[in-house]
């Protein structure tokens, strides 16, 4: 087996032998947590498919036309349909070009391949409409969808689907990966696999990504300014966010999401749990603020947070949605 993954071997079997002649299904879902890996699987598996001088069944090579054009996603063969940037849902008619592409024959592969990756943001409309193809899936065509979860679908189209459920890995054995495979020190390997909490996706963005790592790092020292701040410096602070560029919901919610691993941390801490904390770096300053907190609080604090996501989500004013939860902050001034 040579597909160069980390992880997912009970997925990877599956696939590699459902990419053997005979063996192929019309439509595939895998899921799991965002950066876990869903659509590297799904495009090796595409490339199994159409390798054109694979090293054994069910293998590929990736050096090929075919493995090439699917790894740089313009195989003529495979349509990815994506949520349109700007866009939060996929829409009926997006389905509806995608099955009138699903329905010619394919140009060289044994099959008209469909990626479309994050069903769960499909609209109803688009659910309905994609059942059609799974119903009564065109000869040759080939579905294959990731979500977050199998119940953020429809039951009808889940069960007409192959399944594949991808967990994170160990952190030790994505930082053994980051550290051997990907040649990262050490000590940036531990953090990493922490701070993915396992996703190899997710370490490999922020490896490469200097500017989200540190966008990630400031908006913790932001919250602990926060929490030793006052009404006063509290308002001013949101009135910086609110002149900061780009679309305050994508930047409340990145700087939300990111708080709340802090707060799930500290929860970690103060129960005592033997649970890999996700910002391994800020062990001592967890440490201290689990001291100060009780569990109860903690566990508002958390629920604050996650209704906070929800709120920016639903539309919701992001300024209100941030204003309320850092107004909602404890105040853990030493001095
Ligand atoms: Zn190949």
């Amino acid at each position: 087996m040579q597909w160069n993954i980390l992880g997912h071997e009970t997925a990877i079997n599956f696939l590699n032998n459902h990419a053997k002649p005979g063996k192929t299904r019309h439509a595939y879902l895998i899921t799991g947590p965002d950066g876990v890996g869903r659509e590297t699987l799904a495009l090796a598996f595409a490339k199994a498919l159409n390798c054109q001088n694979p090293p054994a069944e069910g293998e590929f090579c990736g050096k090929c036309l075919a493995c090439r054009q699917i790894d740089e996603q313009r195989y003529p063969d495979l349509l990815i349909v994506r949520v349109v940037e700007g866009s939060k849902d996929l829409k009926i008619d997006q389905i509806r070009e995608m099955q009138q592409t699903l329905a010619l024959a394919p140009y060289q592969s044994p099959f008209r391949m469909v990626l479309i990756p994050d069903f769960q943001h499909a609209t109803i409309g688009a659910s309905n409409a994609l059942l059609k193809s799974l119903e009564e899936p065109p000869s040759r065509a080939l579905l294959i969808l990731t979500a977050d979860a199998k119940e953020s679908l429809l039951e009808t189209i889940a069960s007409r689907c192959e399944v594949l459920r991808l967990r994170p890995s160990s952190i030790t054995t994505l930082e053994s990966y980051l550290r051997d495979e990907i040649a990262l020190s050490p000590a940036r390997a531990k953090r990493l696999a922490h701070l993915a909490g396992g996703r190899v996706g997710t370490a490999l963005s922020f490896n490469s990504d200097q500017d989200l790592l540190d966008a990630y790092d400031e908006a913790l020292t932001d919250l602990g300014d926060l929490l030793n701040s006052r009404l006063r410096e509290r308002l001013q602070y949101v009135e910086r966010l609110q002149q900061r560029k780009g679309t305050s919901r994508e930047q409340f919610g990145f700087l939300i999401a990111t708080w709340l691993t802090f707060w799930r941390d500290v929860m970690i801490r103060r129960e005592g749990a033997d649970i890999p904390l996700v910002n391994i770096d800020q062990e001592q300053r967890i440490f201290e603020t689990a001291q100060l907190i009780p569990s109860r609080q903690i566990e508002k604090i958390l629920k604050d947070h996650e209704n906070a996501l929800v709120n920016l989500d639903a539309n919701l004013n992001p300024r209100l949605v941030i204003e309320n939860l850092i107004l909602a902050l404890p105040l853990l001034m030493v001095a």
